[in-house]
């Protein structure tokens, strides 16, 4: 074996980080930020609700609100009430009208390197189009339009081409099963799709059109399709019977103009599923007013977008991260958002670095998992590039480990650019507990401070707020305009789901309980320890995962680590730890020896790893999340739970036969 890495150095960088490193955001950031001045924290609080005017005030209203807040039939709150606008006119037309219609709007980029951008007018132009085909094929308002793409530039226009007539699309993953598509499109009753022939992975042509089909047969209603020819040649395009042609329903209306529709604010802009990490996923009602303003004022205060940058979200249009901030919050500011089709190691390891070098990107924002997968890598692919023109870097979807923060933070940004670590779920629309770069300083690990008007609080099992330097439950105590309405066609489950634990019915006052765990220091910041369900209890020793997980990925040559708790005869429960190496450590007993010592050293020996699995791969959702409650069925040998939001289903059989339970 090659020459034993220094252990020490890993675990004891991230006990220094651990212990409360903190890092100044640049003057040379702070001189130029959307935000700066720290006053803004009690400008919010002493004026709220009113402050909410000034995520209001971002957008184009045809007729103006009458009431910031409704809250009479909490938790049903109404935003913005008696204003009306629309979308697509506050993402494109305005812009155009402002003088900015040669300015691009979306850069995409092909995984095999084809590249189209589409200026705010072609964006409009490709908008209005599509508009006019969807009411042709006899979309009204109102009626819910599936959008079942990749990440081709038909997923954002089409999103916007039914924000325009006001018909709310409900955007499924590409990547999910032909029963996703099929459940989501009973559950809205919608009896439209938009889909594709197929798509790109790896420089292989997916079809897609085939899972389509296979979800439309299991739809219970007849359903309009259009079918985007993104392939061409490669895949035969069959269109079959219902299906519409995508380019030959827009070429009948190319130049026709389309009417913006005016929206009532708490009209529905979307229909969005969350993760499934925990369980079945939860059909999530967003608004027109309230999200958008919200996307709009996140984008703004902490993406610190400008309408003259290069800003790139690297996440899939297919989740909320993608929603907000790759088409409705930077477009909503006007700025260039750039979309990539493909995954970022194809053809090389360096493809997100090439991009960034490429686009002269100013913004970068991703999650843990993908930082932790460079990290993996390794720093010569980034070093292979410029990447001097970032100036802020962003990270979202799950708590970052300290180091893979440190390794963000010195290879990609170089030491100079501020890390946003952004809390948030598809249920807040937007972002809700971070730093403002401008204006606060970073603690690598910790997410950082609510944002201006949040009320976050860290509470004990009866609702009491917890001292500083202790754990406990997230809540969020008052209401902000990018929340979730409802669950779709579910209140009461909306209200079970998130209103029941906290709130005090009789004393009206409602409490929003997210279902995570977190701490809280002596400065209000804040940081996430995973779900409440997370936790593993061991001798009746109760241990957090994220903790245990931090701990291992701390051991140098680790580059991701999955901790569950799987059923013990004697412990109730034992930790279990799915470790992946990075590509240059092997997996041998002295790797194995030292996790647990990392563990122990951390922790404690009541957390000793039962077992270190070492394994090339965990299984992921979509948005790159662990989903342990799988890995929990392996190592307690019972049956696999639902795998129908996976990314990656082939891992788990994998995994489940190295540990012996398949
Ligand atoms: P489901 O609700 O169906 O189980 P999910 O919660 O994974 O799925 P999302 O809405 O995509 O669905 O994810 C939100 C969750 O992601 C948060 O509740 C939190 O656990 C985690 N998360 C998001 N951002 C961060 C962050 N910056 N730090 C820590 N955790 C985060
Ligand atoms: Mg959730």
């Amino acid at each position: 074996m090659a020459e034993e890495p220094d252990t020490d150095e890993g675990t004891e960088l991230e006990a220094r980080l651990a212990e409360g490193e903190t890092y100044e955001p640049p003057a040379s950031f702070v001189e130029q930020a959307n935000v700066s001045d720290p006053e803004i924290y009690e400008e919010f609080e002493e004026n709220w609700p009113a402050c909410w005017e000034r995520a209001a005030d971002m957008l184009s209203w045809n007729q103006a609100y009458d009431t910031v807040l409704e809250d009479d039939d909490a938790p049903f709150y109404r935003w913005f009430t008696g204003g009306e606008l629309n979308a697509s006119y506050n993402c494109l037309d305005r812009h155009v009208e402002d003088g900015a219609k040669n300015r691009a709007a979306i850069k995409w980029e092909g995984e095999l390197g084809e590249t189209r951008t589409y200026t705010y007018s072609d964006l409009l132009y490709e908008v209005e189009a599509f508009a006019a085909s969807l009411r042709e094929l006899g979309v009204e308002e109102d009626d819910v339009v599936t959008l079942y793409l990749p990440m081709i530039p038909e997923l954002p226009i089409a999103m916007l081409a039914c924000a325009r007539i006001g018909a709310p699309h409900s955007v499924v993953f590409a990547g999910f099963s032909a029963d996703a598509l099929a459940t989501r499109m009973n559950a809205a009753d919608s009896e439209y799709l938009v889909t594709c022939d197929g798509y790109y992975r790896r420089g292989d042509p997916l079809n897609h059109k085939e899972k389509a089909d296979k979800g439309l047969r299991g739809v219970d209603h007849d359903v309009e399709t259009v079918v985007v020819d993104r392939l061409g040649d490669e895949l035969n395009h069959f269109l079959g019977a219902s299906a519409h042609d995508y380019e030959e329903l827009v070429s009948e209306h190319e130049g026709e103009s389309v009417e913006p529709v005016s929206r009532d604010a708490e009209d529905m802009l979307f229909l969005m599923y969350t993760s499934g990490t925990t369980g079945q996923p939860k059909g999530v009602k967003h608004t027109t007013g309230g999200y958008l303003s919200y996307a709009a004022w996140t984008s703004h205060a902490v993406l610190d977008v400008k309408p003259e940058d290069t800003y790139w979200c690297a996440a899939d249009i297919g989740w909320i991260t993608g929603h907000s901030y790759i088409v409705y919050g930077p477009l909503a500011l006007g700025t260039t958002t750039v979309m990539y089709e493909g995954t970022p190691d194809y053809p090389e390891k360096d493809r997100l670095w090439d991009l960034v070098e490429k686009n002269d990107v100013d913004i970068f924002y991703t999650a843990p998992t993908a930082i932790r997968a460079f990290m993996k890598w390794g720093k010569q692919y980034p070093d292979q590039h410029d990447l001097s023109s970032l100036r802020l870097l962003g990270t979202v979807g799950e708590p970052i480990n300290p180091r893979a923060w440190q390794w963000y933070y010195d290879h990609i940004g170089d030491g100079e650019c501020p890390i946003v670590d952004t809390w948030w779920q598809t249920e807040t629309g937007g972002m809700m507990i971070t730093t403002l770069p401008g204006v606060g300083e970073m603690k690598p690990g910790s997410a950082g401070p609510p944002l201006p008007g949040i009320d976050a609080r860290i509470v004990d099992a009866s609702g009491d707020q917890v001292e500083a330097g202790n754990a406990g439950y997230l809540t969020v105590n008052n209401p902000w305009p990018g929340m979730l309405r409802t669950l779709y066609r579910n209140d009461e489950r909306f209200l079970s789901e998130y209103w029941q634990e906290y709130s005090d019915e009789e004393a009206d006052e409602w409490v929003y309980f997210p279902e995570d765990g977190a701490k809280i220091d002596e400065d209000g910041y804040i940081t996430i320890l995973g779900r409440v369900d997370d936790v593993i209890n061991v001798s009746g020793h109760r241990l957090g995962t994220m903790e245990i997980e931090s701990a291992i990925v701390g051991v140098e040559g680790v580059a991701e680590a999955a901790v569950v708790g799987g059923d013990h005869e004697i412990k109730g429960e034992a930790v279990y730890a799915y470790v992946i190496l990075e590509d240059d450590a092997d997996a041998t007993d002295s790797m194995r020896d030292r996790i647990i010592e990392g563990v122990e050293d951390a922790i404690g020996p009541i957390a000793r790893p039962e077992e270190v699995i070492v394994t090339p791969e965990l299984p992921k959702t979509r948005s790159g999340k662990i989903m342990r409650r799988l890995l929990e069925d392996i190592a307690s040998g019972n049956e696999l739970g639902n795998t129908s939001t996976l990314r990656n289903p082939e891992v788990v059989e994998d995994i489940a036969a190295q540990v012996g339970n398949d």
